[in-house]
């Protein structure tokens, strides 16, 4: 059985979604998955973004999946169906006005930071309650939080990465009963990557990010 067999065989029981993740490979690799009918397809460079939408059938869904400079947004705005790692209130303001400039509503996570490392982006819960208040949040109106999205530590130690996944689940179990936007749209919890998206599922990820099981190694 292929790795995309395998994948779709893991998600059929929990209704998670699989978002590709292409960044580096070319046009005719990211054809051939959606040929076996892969519309969600991740990326993390907004020039490579633009330039496989441009490139690509107009059905694909396109999700952000790095970090995103506030000076990028507009390049990506007019069409991206999600963006992962919103990390900053001052990256989901721009991203509203870049939003009603295309007159559109742009979908977006909040990415936690759950790993050990510190290079890792990502919000704290205390720093989020801060920051995001409820008056700040309800004057974005083109912009929807559907969710939380975060990246479990580099290891082998699968008991810590199933920690930190819990961890992350926690938050937006917390976040969702405490609604300070609409809960009923708060429903994704992006988390799982090739490594770990098997205990991504089992702790209640909606959504896993899998690039080089399904394409092989990136080439920088
Ligand atoms: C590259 C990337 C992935 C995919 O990683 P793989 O280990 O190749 O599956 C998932 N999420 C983010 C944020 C990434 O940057």
């Amino acid at each position: 059985m292929d790795a995309y067999r395998k994948i779709m065989v893991a998600l059929e029981p929990t209704e998670g979604k699989l978002v590709a993740v292409s960044k580096t490979h070319p046009i005719e690799t990211i054809k051939a998955l959606y040929e076996k009918g892969q519309r969600d397809f991740g990326e993390n460079r907004h020039q490579e973004l633009v330039e496989k939408y441009e490139a690509l059938p107009k059905d694909i869904r396109w999700h952000f999946i790095g970090h995103l400079q506030t000076n990028k947004v507009k390049y990506i705005a007019p069409f991206v169906y999600l963006i992962h790692a919103v990390d900053s209130l001052k990256l989901l303001k721009e991203i509203n006005k870049q939003a009603q400039r295309n007159d559109r509503t742009i979908k977006c996570l909040l990415q936690f930071k759950i790993a050990e490392e510190d290079s890792k982006y990502g919000l704290e819960l205390d720093d989020f309650s801060t920051a995001f208040s409820a008056n700040e949040m309800a004057e974005l109106s083109n912009v929807e939080l559907i969710g939380v999205m975060g990246m479990a530590t580099f290891t082998d130690n699968k008991a810590q990465i199933r920690q930190e996944f819990q961890r992350l689940k926690s938050i937006y179990d917390q976040l969702k009963a405490d609604p300070f936007k609409d809960a009923d749209q708060f429903t994704e919890v992006s988390m799982g990557m090739s490594g770990d998206y098997q205990i991504a599922l089992e702790e209640g990820s909606t959504m896993v990010r899998v690039g080089s099981l399904l394409f092989g190694e990136r080439q920088y």
